[in-house]
């Protein structure tokens, strides 16, 4: 179901430059103006928490999980952690039925924490540390995947019962992504190489190590993928490597895990991805390449995070100052920024944003806001219509933060990470409180005098 079918009028009376892609499915425009999520008015939520605050919409999260199974209803959707995880999230995750992708002994313990099933855990990562693997094993995650050459004795010698493991492959695939995101090339930090041969010469070595047993490969080349073709031009590749395993080994391989990387939708025009597109061309085309290599059919895994949770995600700010230059910008500087969210200084990554405090009166016109934070590249957004007469106190949302959000905050200027609140049905709850003077203090051994 898209926004526009749950609610009709909200496109139509969103100011121009803020459309409705990016919004919580739950989205919903009072006759007063008032914006409201999962039934709760966004005014409302920052009274009553503070700002700047995470707000994530559990509907939208459910939803989210439940077209992926629905894409893929005889495949693996393993959710990506790092996206966003906290114990309910992770019992979200368990009741929609989908298993869960952790990459560090911290994310496996939430995990462990709410009791998620072992056997669907998938622990991932370049640079595993014995902590993470000791940890992983311990709990009993169901596959490991194998990132690099000396992870596979150490893996093997520390297995206490047959370890399952999948094999992380750089299929040579650019999705045309930002650099700092782009792994399915070659010269990169992650997987083995299929065009040196590493990948097929990893597979020997985890074959020959009789506490490991290779259910699959594994592939992940890139996040906010648009391309369609990218994604089934990696999972083809992987095919003809099932081939040449079965031909030097006499083994089919029963899996084979895509990875996630789907885009959504971040501001206003972006195309939402389209997931049946991908679910179908991935179906026919492993399956063709199976029936040409006379392979059975690996069962597919595919891995979003952000097309799980961002879009679940609303920030609130309060406006603390505006720095009109004539005939320059208008700056906007809000109490978060940076801290909150690092990924406009990371990657460029653009968002939009609404005055949701009261009523528009004045007209619009294009403003860049700015976070609290001591940098100059502590931009939030760049040119978002906001109304000439915005003043301190106002109160702004900026939707599609639910993912490497919350998950990617720092404590810089000492500034404490924001709650994470969920809404649903008119009512709200902490997640995640917000991070305190006194939970930052509590690190610092020095004396006090
Ligand atoms: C980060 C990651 C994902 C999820 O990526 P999204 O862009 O959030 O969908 C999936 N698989 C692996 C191995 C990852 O590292």
């Amino acid at each position: 179901m898209t926004l526009s079918e749950l609610i009709p009028t909200l496109r139509r009376s969103l100011p121009t430059g803020v459309g409705r892609e990016p919004w919580p499915l739950t989205t919903s425009l009072g006759p007063d103006g008032e914006l409201a999520v999962g039934g709760v008015s966004l005014t409302e939520l920052a009274e009553r928490y503070g700002t700047p605050t995470y707000l994530v919409d559990e509907a939208d999260v459910r939803a989210r999980c439940r077209a992926y199974r629905s894409a893929f209803p005889d495949g693996e959707v393993a959710y990506a952690g790092k996206a966003f995880l906290s114990r309910d999230m992770v019992r979200w995750i368990d009741e929609e039925g989908l298993s869960l992708d952790v990459c560090s002994a911290g994310e496996l313990a939430v995990a462990r924490s709410v009791g998620f099933p072992a056997e669907r855990i998938v622990l991932h990562g370049n640079a595993k540390t014995p902590a993470d693997i000791q940890a992983a094993l311990a709990y009993g995650v169901g596959r490991i995947v194998i990132d690099s050459r000396v992870e596979i004795p150490v893996i093997a010698a520390a297995a206490t019962g047959r370890q399952q493991v999948l094999v992380r492959v750089t299929p040579g695939v650019d999705a045309g992504t930002h650099a700092a995101v782009t792994t399915g090339v070659d010269g990169q930090k992650f997987g083995f190489p299929l065009s040196s041969g590493a990948a097929a010469a990893a597979v020997a070595r985890v074959l020959a190590q009789p506490e490991l047993e290779l259910v699959g490969l594994h592939c992940h080349i890139g996040s906010q993928i648009n391309r369609v073709d990218a994604l089934e031009l990696a999972a083809r590749r992987l095919v003809a490597l099932m081939a040449a395993v079965h031909h030097e080994h006499g083994l089919d391989l029963p899996q084979l895990d895509l990875g996630g990387g789907h885009a959504v939708p971040q501001v206003d025009g972006d195309v939402d991805f389209d997931l049946a597109g991908l679910a179908n061309r991935l179906r026919l085309a492993i399956s063709f390449e199976c029936a040409s290599q006379g392979l059975p059919v690996p069962r597919i895994t595919v891995e979003p995070g952000r097309a799980i949770a961002a879009r679940a995600g609303v920030t609130l700010y309060r406006v603390v100052t505006v720095k009109r230059s004539p005939g320059v910008r208008t700056f906007v500087a809000v109490d978060g920024g940076m801290g909150d969210n690092p990924r406009p200084a990371l990657y460029g990554a653009e968002y939009t944003a609404r005055l949701v405090s009261r009523s528009v009166g004045a007209p619009s016109r294009p403003m860049t806001i700015v976070g609290r934070y001591c940098e100059a590249g502590d931009v939030l957004a760049r040119d978002v219509w906001l109304p000439t007469d915005l003043r301190p106190g106002d109160l702004l949302a900026v939707p599609c933060t639910g993912a490497y959000h919350h998950s990617m905050a720092s404590t810089y200027n000492l500034v404490g990470r924001p709650p994470v609140v969920a809404v649903r049905d008119g009512d709200s709850r902490v997640l995640i409180r917000r991070e305190t003077e006194e939970d930052l203090l509590r690190r610092d051994m020095g004396g006090a005098r």
